[in-house]
């Protein structure tokens, strides 16, 4: 299975880097630099791009420039201006010697796309391991719906998100969710790499699974916890989710 490599960028973003042989493939470049610093002069295979977020996108027109014949995958969306292909909610990406299927996944911001395909999902800032996407465009019924949808793909699949955010999520799961073993682990597994300065990324939509939860709101130990801070138990799934989400606004 391919094994994508996450490449810093800014504070805490990762532009995601995946090679086969000649073929590479960019993820969401931010920056160009880091870019060019790691494929020197040999232009990738396509670049790809999940939503229009300046740390997402603001290296593309270096990009672009410097290998003009580099097809550029993108949502439709005006906010980002360069892109060669447009692509929505069902389109198949065939690139070098990949294929991809897109996953519309709003929330963070409406247009946001996820690409799955080759054991990977590259999400942008859809999921997070541990965490998710802060709402600035859309609903959390849509964030909702966007998280249930990547939750069913196969556990195996590496998520490919675009920040470190792990260990700070994590302090919130275990406020929220505190008796979760697996939790637990995967807490203490994360301690351990960014001690070494290693990413925690990619996780795996199994593991997501047992430990976001964001992902857990039927947990009946997070229940508890959303009644206990709302005062009350929530009415429905788009009520916990929607308090659990405000809660982790406020998390310090
Ligand atoms: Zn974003
Ligand atoms: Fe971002």
């Amino acid at each position: 299975m391919a094994r994508p490599d996450p490449i810093p960028a800014y504070d805490d973003n990762y532009i995601w880097l995946l090679r086969d042989g000649p073929s590479t493939l960019v993820v969401d470049p931010g920056d160009a630099a880091p870019v060019i610093a790691r494929l020197g002069s040999a232009p990738p295979t396509a670049i790809l791009v999940t939503h229009h977020h300046w740390d997402h996108i603001d290296g593309l027109p270096e990009l672009h420039a410097r290998w003009p014949a580099v097809p550029i995958f993108a949502p439709e969306d005006p906010r980002i201006p360069i892109a060669t292909r447009r692509v929505s909610d069902g389109d198949a990406v065939e690139v070098g010697p990949w294929h991809f299927e897109v996953i519309a996944v709003p929330g963070h911001t409406q247009t946001l796309i996820a690409y799955h395909g080759e054991g990977l999902v590259f999400c942008g800032d859809s999921m997070f391991s541990l965490g998710c996407g802060r709402l600035f465009e859309g609903t959390p019924a849509q964030m909702l719906a966007s998280l249930d949808h990547l939750a069913t793909l196969p556990g195996d699949t590496l998520l490919c998100c675009t920040h470190e955010y792990t260990a700070a999520n994590g302090r919130f799961a275990l406020t929220v969710e505190p008796g979760n073993a697996a939790l637990q682990d995967r807490v203490a597994e994360v301690a351990e790499l960014r001690a070494h300065d290693a990413p925690s990324l990619p996780s795996t939509i199994a593991s997501e699974r047992a430990c976001n939860p964001f992902l857990r709101i039927d947990s009946p130990e997070i229940l508890q916890s959303l009644a206990r801070h709302l005062g009350h138990a929530p009415q429905d799934r788009v009520e916990a989710f929607a308090s659990l989400r405000s809660w982790k606004d406020t998390f310090r």
